[in-house]
């Protein structure tokens, strides 16, 4: 549950590592091992400006080829916090922090950009090399395209 003493016209830093349960208080089972934060809270005036870098390691399942894969990320952020956000001059970040690393995620895990997944026909893994499986495509317009190429 990190919290930080606010900054008085200066900048507070901050550090924080730890798992999700420890941090978050919810264990996000993607993302395993230590994460660590490390930033600064500064009052600029009408709100506080939080900012910094999370480092952490996510593992997870290919959305294309289902083999496990897993990534190192990093992720800068600055954010405004409303002043009234703190009690007693303490900010808890708690939220904030999980919600920049979950908004960060991309919207399909891939274990490569250029993972070509499985053969729909065998299920081999076809980045390990061509099965020989004749794959064709079913939408018309892209089969016409593909009759085109093999010749
Ligand atoms: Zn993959
Ligand atoms: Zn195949």
């Amino acid at each position: 549950m990190p919290k930080v003493q606010t900054a008085r016209g200066d900048k507070a830093p901050f550090k924080f590592s730890g798992t999700t349960q420890k941090l978050f208080d919810e264990d996000l089972e993607d993302f395993t091992g230590e994460i660590k934060i490390v930033g600064e809270v500064e009052d600029a005036g009408r709100c506080y400006v939080v900012r910094g870098r999370i480092e952490c390691t996510k593992s997870f399942t290919c959305d294309r080829c289902l083999a496990q894969a897993t990534e190192n990320q990093i992720h800068e952020f600055d954010e405004e916090l409303d002043k009234a956000e703190a009690i007693d001059e303490v900010l808890d970040v708690t939220e904030l922090l999980r919600d920049i690393l979950l908004a960060a995620q991309p919207m399909k895990n891939l274990c490569k950009a250029d993972c070509k997944g499985l053969c729909p026909v065998c299920g081999a893994n076809l980045n390990e090399g061509e099965c020989g499986c004749k794959r064709f495509i079913v939408d018309p317009r892209l089969a016409a395209l593909e009759d085109f190429k093999l010749d």
